[in-house]
């Protein structure tokens, strides 16, 4: 087995290539003998033919030993001209010289050293040119650190610049550059406990290693659950993951959507190496969207998919401010009594872009989630639904309390319950009216600071909605612990609960649990009268869906207080 130790020094061991360029032969044949066991060695008798032949090797010099004084091109002549390329000024020069004067002036235009002429013995000669070479090549790489200890893979500032050096061995044939993630690792974390979790990482870690090692790549964890290939060749995706696939079958059981990969083919063609990251991670990511899909390669569709993305983050702040965003509201109902009746509504935002149309929320949302944005657009629908609660308890004479979503990323910030009280408060209602939406998942990733943020924002007398209950896998225990009000049963469950047996037991089940914490059920995706009868029947308390009404903007939704209203005067 090749370890990733052992590859590094076999890569840092190959052989570099060394050009010497002196007019007098037997110069260059005295140092070509001192060096040619451990390096390649190019040689050149004047400037502008050293120029050609390094313009020819750019990709792999390590190293030019210089001659100051020869025909036709001299020394110093081709060190300006190595400076002004591009490609070679970075090449370490050591001048050879016999005069001071000289030595002095070729430091100053930036040598990396000088032999003095005589000759010295040959092995000072070679442990010089050794620890220029080393100099150069670890100046930005050898860190402390160079691997995440957890997996023995580099770590991100390593393979980064791991990767140029890369770049230079292979100039030749195509690579991948490979973006591996797991599946809902804060699940596994969270399920199973850390110390499990790691296990799970390493035996990634163990896996990406050997096959980086047997395709002579390089490997990187790159943060908690993210790592990076580098590979040579085509077609590794597959192999690897089934390869990962296997190793993770002992400590997961058999399943297959454990992990995810975006391939950036044809990698060597972009110039930046994180540029080249990150769109081999746009490709990972991409597969979120498929879920028969794991490993999708970086093209065409991702591409505009990309641009479109940019151009939604680029028309946020102008769409807030002309007020682009629409608030949509859908009524639930309260089912328990002989007819249902109108109890609440959810604040659902709609994007009516000037140029793209109606953009609904699961193409901009999950994208502000990701770029820390979506606060600017929860922070609008805050306000807008408080002032509604307003208008319409002026308008009909009753409060219609709302929900209004509270994405995890909204859940970071301190002072969180505080900012809601004010804008509550500003639009002239109360926090028993205003609803929160808490993602459960968001629950999971992070609990002790989630159960004291939702405590405060209890106490402040909001009511807590534990939203898309049921794929956020948290435990029984931290249920207990939560201070939340109503268990919002993701629309998942309701799909085929009229169809299927083993789905009517699962939510069933889920009943169980609210009745023990003593908390109210919404179940919402009710579409179809059997799934309302159902639930109904099992003492589900509320129910949003098509099956009531989609989400309407806010004057179609008066349709529903009026009902409401005048079956109250009726009744
Ligand atoms: P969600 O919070 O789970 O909202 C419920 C989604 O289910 C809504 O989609 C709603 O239109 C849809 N829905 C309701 N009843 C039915 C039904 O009977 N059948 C089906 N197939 N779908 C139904 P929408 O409005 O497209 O919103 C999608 C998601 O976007 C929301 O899921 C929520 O996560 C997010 N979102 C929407 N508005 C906001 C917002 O203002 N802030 C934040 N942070 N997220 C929002
Ligand atoms: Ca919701
Ligand atoms: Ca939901």
């Amino acid at each position: 087995m090749v370890t990733q130790n052992d590859f590094v020094k076999s890569r840092l061991s190959m052989k570099r290539r060394i050009l010497i360029v002196d007019d007098e032969e037997i110069n260059r044949l005295m140092l070509g003998n001192i060096l040619e066991d451990d390096y390649e060695v190019l040689l050149a008798a004047d400037g502008s033919e050293a120029l050609n032949v390094a313009k020819n090797e750019k990709q792999r010099l390590s190293l030019i030993l210089l001659d100051l004084h020869m025909p036709v091109m001299d020394g110093y002549e081709f060190f300006e001209k190595v400076r002004e390329d591009e490609a070679l000024k970075d090449v370490p020069v050591i001048v050879l010289t016999s005069e001071k004067e000289a030595e002095v002036r070729s430091l100053k235009m930036g040598a990396a050293d000088f032999i003095p002429k005589p000759y010295d013995i040959p092995e000072v000669i070679h442990t010089r040119i050794d620890r220029i070479i080393q100099l150069y090549e670890g100046r930005n790489i050898i860190t402390a650190t160079q691997f995440d200890t957890l997996t023995g893979l580099f770590n991100r500032e390593y393979f980064c610049e791991y990767s140029t050096i890369f770049d230079q061995y292979y100039p030749e044939g195509s690579k991948e550059l490979i973006a591996l993630n797991i599946n809902r690792f804060h699940v596994i974390n969270a399920v199973h406990g850390r110390e499990f979790g790691d296990r799970v990482l390493a035996a990634i870690g163990k896996t990406v290693k050997e096959y980086a090692g047997e395709t002579k790549g390089l490997a990187c964890r790159y943060s908690a659950d993210q790592f990076y290939l580098y590979l040579n060749g085509e077609g590794n995706g597959e192999e690897l993951y089934a390869a990962i696939n296997n190793a993770l079958n002992e400590l997961l059981g058999n399943s297959d959507t454990r992990v995810r990969m975006g391939i950036y083919k044809e990698a060597e063609k972009e110039a930046d190496i994180s540029k080249r990251m990150e769109l081999a991670l746009l490709a990972c990511n991409s597969t979120k969207q498929d879920p028969g899909r794991h490993i999708s390669c970086y093209d065409e569709k991702i591409r505009e998919k990309e641009h479109y993305d940019e151009l939604l983050i680029h028309d946020l702040d102008k769409a807030i401010a002309e007020k682009q965003f629409k608030v949509f509201y859908q009524p639930k109902y309260g089912v328990q009594g002989e007819k249902p009746v109108l109890s609440s509504a959810e604040a659902l935002i709609r994007w009516v872009h000037p140029e793209l149309g109606m953009i609904s929320p699961g193409k901009f949302i999950p994208l502000f989630e990701n770029n820390g944005l979506i606060g600017k657009v929860d922070r609008y629908v805050w306000k807008e639904a408080a002032a509604q609660i307003a208008q319409w308890e002026k308008k009909y004479g009753i409060k219609i309390p709302v929900s209004v979503n509270v994405s995890r990323v909204d859940i970071m910030s301190e002072d969180l319950a505080d900012e809601l009280e004010t804008i509550v408060k500003e639009a002239g209602i109360e926090t028993a009216d205003y609803y929160l939406e808490v993602t459960e998942s968001a629950y999971t990733d992070n609990q002790a600071d989630m159960i004291s943020l939702v405590k405060g924002m209890k106490d402040k007398g909001f009511t807590i909605e534990m939203d898309d209950f049921g794929t956020g896998y948290s435990s029984l225990n931290m249920l207990n612990e939560l201070p939340f009000d109503v268990l919002k049963l993701d629309m998942v469950f309701v799909r085929n609960i009229h169809k299927d047996e083993r789905a009517l037991k699962l939510v069933e089940f889920i009943m169980g649990i609210a009745k023990y914490l003593k908390v109210k059920v919404v179940a919402e995706g009710v579409e179809y009268k059997e799934q309302y009868e159902i639930l109904k029947e099992m003492g589900c308390d509320v129910i949003q869906g098509y099956y009531f009404s989609k989400p309407v903007c806010a004057e179609d939704f008066e349709a529903f207080i009026k009902e409401r209203t005048e079956s109250e005067v009726q009744g």
